[in-house]
């Protein structure tokens, strides 16, 4: 075998090299595309995030949602309707203004930053009496938003791919139970299927989305102990219900205006976090349902003996892609180098087949994620790469929840906070109502910190003094890096 040029690169001490690196190395996107903010996508993570996609979108109909496709624009009219929408979504859009030879249109149009002023004023036509509810909806979608913060790909960038679901109700208790559902979901997603360790948080008033009554959003930590938001479940009650006229009739025939809810999973950023928590010194590790492809068969070639090897690998690879989605690489490149290639875009299993193995019943598997080989029998090579797959996903969840156990630190001085650098900082706050705003920009302005909220999984009691103002602390809030 010749020599090996390896990925290693340390993840947990130089997170921010590695992360440009695997971005580039491994091919996941391109950011040389000539516009500022904007990248391009490439296979291996068009194809994972495809499998995101595909899981999230069953999950959210298994649920009731249904899809649909909305246009990429929304009409000036619509966008103002909405008084604290447009103050908190204006500086971001994005505005066709004209066509053709530099010729007005008649009204301008935003490029969806968001799609609450598209879908509601389709639901004002759609929905007529208490029989059409609930009605819940979502569509996958681009959305663009003007950033000024540094991007760094999928995890801020001016276009991101995301699901967005909108659900009108009868009633605020439905809605409120929509919003449990939807934390639910990002249980079952990001964690069960994902490996993403979260905590859930009810935002402070000052930090909800524009138009919201309450907000509440999962937060996780990369590698640097950074915070990023990942899904976000909004109650918006009758904010949006009452200037888009989203109106029913009620058993009695009488007019009541429908309790909304939304939610966000951005299946761009959460590829980022999926990328960073599960990958090692060498590279991607992709949990195993949703990898790009789950098997990579490298048939061994020496000269004079190729042609029964080829066969038996293009055998192999046809009964094994009735049930995986299996790549055979036939490029002609060394065997050193066409292993580190796989290792480093995190294929869970990879399949050597070499002329010893073509004359015998046996193939070599490797295991990413503990990067270990055995012998595997033929006959029993389809239950074999199951097990494995699942004990390989399984594993990368446990670890993933054994780094983030640790992961919340308790502070009592302010003086401490400018220390911190990375992970959640639990402290007794004043308030995380418009009375403790000024708090949270102090610690805004004098560390590197934000307010996160209040946890929203457990109940927990604030006893002491705000670490701020030294007021009696009503709540118990989490603080973080962000990006
Ligand atoms: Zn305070």
């Amino acid at each position: 075998m010749q020599e090996k040029v390896t990925f290693n690169i340390d993840k947990n001490k130089n997170f921010s090299e590695w992360y440009t690196e695997i971005v580039k190395r491994a091919e996941l996107a391109d950011l040389r595309y000539n516009i500022k903010g904007f990248l391009v996508f490439q296979p291996f993570s068009v194809l994972t995030m495809e499998n995101m996609y595909s899981l999230y979108e069953k999950k959210l109909q298994e649920k009731g949602h249904l899809p649909y496709w909305y246009p990429a624009v929304i009409p000036e009219s619509n966008f103002l309707k909405e008084k604290e929408h447009v103050k908190g979504f204006s500086p971001d859009v994005f505005w066709v203004t004209s066509y053709g030879d530099n010729q007005k249109l008649e009204e301008p149009l935003a490029l969806r930053p968001t799609s609450e002023t598209a879908f509601y004023q389709m639901f004002s036509l759609w929905i007529r009496s208490y029989k059409d509810l609930p009605f819940k909806t979502y569509q996958r979608a681009q959305v663009w938003r003007y950033e000024t913060k540094a991007t760094r790909p999928f995890i801020r960038s001016r276009e991101f791919y995301w699901i967005e679901a909108h659900d009108a109700f009868s009633s605020l208790e439905e809605a409120e139970a929509q919003v449990k559902e939807d934390m639910e979901t990002t249980k079952e997603m990001l964690h069960d299927e994902f490996g993403i360790p979260f905590i859930f948080f009810k935002r402070p008033q000052w930090d909800k989305f524009a138009g919201a009554v309450n907000t509440y959003a999962a937060d996780t930590l990369m590698p640097d102990g950074k915070v990023i938001q990942q899904p976000s479940t909004h109650l918006l009650g009758q904010n949006f219900s009452k200037p888009f006229d989203v109106k029913f009739k009620d058993k009695n025939g009488e007019d009541k205006y429908c309790f909304i809810t939304c939610y966000g999973p951005a299946i761009s950023r959460i590829f980022a976090s999926l990328i960073s928590i599960h990958g090692d010194d060498n590279g991607l590790i992709f949990p195993f349902k949703i990898a790009p492809f789950q098997i990579v068969i490298v048939p061994v070639l020496i000269k004079g003996k190729e042609k029964e090897v080829l066969k038996k690998a293009k055998d192999l690879q046809k009964k094994l892609a009735e049930k995986f989605r299996v790549y055979l690489d036939l490029r002609e490149e060394n065997m050193g180098e066409k292993f580190y290639h796989w290792e480093m875009k995190g294929i869970p299993i990879r399949l050597e087949l070499g002329p010893k193995e073509a004359k015998s019943s046996e193939v070599t598997l490797f295991r990413r994620d503990t990067r270990k080989k055995e012998k595997v029998k033929l006959k029993d090579l389809v239950k074999k790469i199951e097990k494995v797959g699942e004990e390989l996903t399984k594993n990368l969840i446990k670890k993933a929840d054994d780094e983030f156990k640790n992961s919340i630190i308790n502070v009592k001085n302010f003086s401490e906070l400018k220390k911190i650098n990375g992970k959640f900082v639990r402290v007794n706050f004043c308030s995380i109502d418009k009375d403790g705003e000024k708090c949270a920009e102090k610690i805004e302005k004098e560390t590197e910190l934000t307010v996160r909220g209040i946890r929203s999984d457990v109940k927990e009691k604030a006893s002491g003094k705000c670490i701020v103002c030294n007021k009696e602390a009503k709540e118990v809030v989490y603080l973080a890096k962000p990006y």
